[in-house]
């Protein structure tokens, strides 16, 4: 369905200096800066209503040196950000890439809550691995339903055109110079749009499950987590464009997915000192490396299943999200006062389980590192009430795409950019390299942020040069 088709002698039913393609928060801040930039700007998006994978998200974005961390006394800035994510991906990111976005997403961040309301506040209560310091930030709910519902509610005030049912099926181009799009409504009819710029903000390919199986196999059979609607459009109609593409095995995977409930539970569980089991009670890995790499890790084990461990402390801090509240409303989050209570429950072996937490125990009053790796020098010792969720691991979204400047304008193969083409949010590459262990948490909303108001800005420019010539 992505294709593209000669725009010699094709009638457009009008012309849009800016359009963008995906509803989600890259397509919706890019709309946003485009707008505020005084571009006509069309919003096109296949689904009733622009959710994206920015709805099933929890909402957290990072960004160092913001008000709300100087309020909380958090010291950070953008070099010490970029510093984490490069480390995270042990390098593999380009570093101009990555400095483009942490020196973009505070000022994003304190544009949305100035000019549209958006009530950020940071997550000061505990530290996401790989994060030197507490970055991350969120609306009160904590949910990235609540993200998408602000962010369209902005664009809706600010008058900006949203077309919903409006699938983007193929490009109309003159070479690399794109003219316009063809959209597929629900009915089966066509409609074609000119545009001077165009934004691609429909995230990566996810939801198609014959990419993945080729850019990621490891987690070709992996529940997808993502919205089903990312299929790879913008990576697909790039490359047939002649743009360069990077990274493209790079993904976020999530090791805690409750299941079969399918609800995220938050790796604040193993953060603050939770474990995770297999089937016989085992504990397997190093838990804390990251919840992107643990997402194969659990898969690898019997039934593909672990269960997550934690206690009712740990379960206060988890609450603070809408997810693990549904997760506890649902049932899914078994409560027990002793570890052979709890295995009971769970349905293991108690003995072994119960040895297992002994062992984290002793592992955590030592302040000792196991023999996965895990250092659990200041972690406190789980008590009861005893916690625990049956999970699975789940593919969340792919972090490779179409490589862009700093102007997220899409490259080709030899660097040169596109005459017009953007690309922000899980369209374009991310920051987080080839491999599910250099995702960073937040690094998806990071790029959708950040880069979808460096392309507004930048594709709105585009236009105000090509009208003063
Ligand atoms: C469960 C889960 C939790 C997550 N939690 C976090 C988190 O806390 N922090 C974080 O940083 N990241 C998180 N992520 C990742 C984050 O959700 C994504 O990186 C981010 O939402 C990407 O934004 P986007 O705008 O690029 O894509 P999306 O929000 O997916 O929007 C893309 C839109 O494009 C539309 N579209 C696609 N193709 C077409 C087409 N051909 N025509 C028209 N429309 C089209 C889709 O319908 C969709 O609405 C999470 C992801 C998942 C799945």
């Amino acid at each position: 369905m992505s294709r593209i088709l000669p725009a010699g002698g094709v009638e457009f039913e009008f012309t849009v200096p800016v359009v963008v393609i995906g509803g989600g928060a890259a397509g919706m801040v890019a709309a946003l800066a485009a707008h505020e930039r005084g571009a006509g700007v069309l919003v096109l998006e296949r689904d009733a209503l622009p959710q994206g994978s920015t709805a099933l998200s929890a909402g957290l974005i990072p960004a160092p040196g913001t008000r709300w961390q100087r309020a909380a006394g958090i010291e950070d800035s953008p070099q010490r950000f970029a510093a984490d994510v490069i480390a995270k991906a042990k390098g593999e990111p380009d570093p101009a890439a990555v400095a483009r976005v942490a020196q973009a997403v505070g000022p994003a961040l304190e544009w949305l809550a100035d000019r549209y309301g958006l009530p950020f506040s940071v997550v000061d209560n505990f530290s996401y691995p790989g994060h030197s310091a507490r970055r991350m930030h969120g609306l009160p709910s904590r949910s990235g339903a609540e993200l998408i519902d602000r962010l369209r509610g902005a664009v809706e005030a600010a008058g900006i055109d949203v077309l919903c049912e409006a699938h983007v099926t193929a490009l109309y181009a003159d070479g690399p110079l794109v003219r316009g799009v063809e959209i597929t409504r629900p009915d089966g009819s066509l409609e074609r749009v000119g545009c001077g710029a165009l934004v691609l903000a429909c995230n990566g390919y996810g939801g198609n499950r014959a990419l993945v199986r080729h850019h990621v196999p490891e987690l070709a059979e992996a529940l997808y987590f993502g919205h089903p609607g990312n299929q790879g459009d913008a990576l697909l109609w790039g490359e047939a464009l002649g743009a360069a593409t990077r990274h493209l095995s790079g993904h976020q995977g999530h090791g805690s997915v409750a299941h079969p409930a399918g609800i995220l539970v938050t790796w604040a569980t193993i953060t603050e000192g939770g474990v995770q089991v297999n089937a016989e009670g085992r504990r397997f890995s190093n838990e804390a490396q990251g919840y992107s790499e643990q997402a194969a890790v659990v898969l690898r084990q019997p039934d593909g299943i672990a269960w997550t461990v934690f206690d009712e402390r740990i379960a206060g801090i988890a609450r603070q999200f809408e997810d693990f509240r549904q997760a506890e409303a649902m049932g899914a989050v078994l409560t027990a006062d002793s570890p052979v209570e709890l295995a009971g429950l769970m349905k293991i072996d108690p003995g072994i389980l119960s040895a297992t937490l002994a062992e984290v125990d002793r592992l955590k009053a030592a302040g000792g590192t196991d023999g996965f790796g895990r250092d659990f020098a200041g972690s406190a010792l789980l008590a009861p009430p005893y916690r625990a969720v049956r999970v699975t691991g789940a593919l969340f979204h792919t972090q490779g795409g179409l490589v862009v400047d700093d102007a997220a304008r899409v490259l080709d193969a030899r660097g040169a950019p596109l005459p017009n083409l953007y690309a922000a949010g899980g369209a374009a590459c991310g920051v987080s390299g080839a491999k599910a262990s250099g995702y960073l948490s937040g690094n998806g909303l990071l790029t959708a942020v950040a880069l979808g108001r460096i392309a507004g800005t930048a594709a709105a420019g585009v236009m105000k040069e090509e009208r003063s010539q």
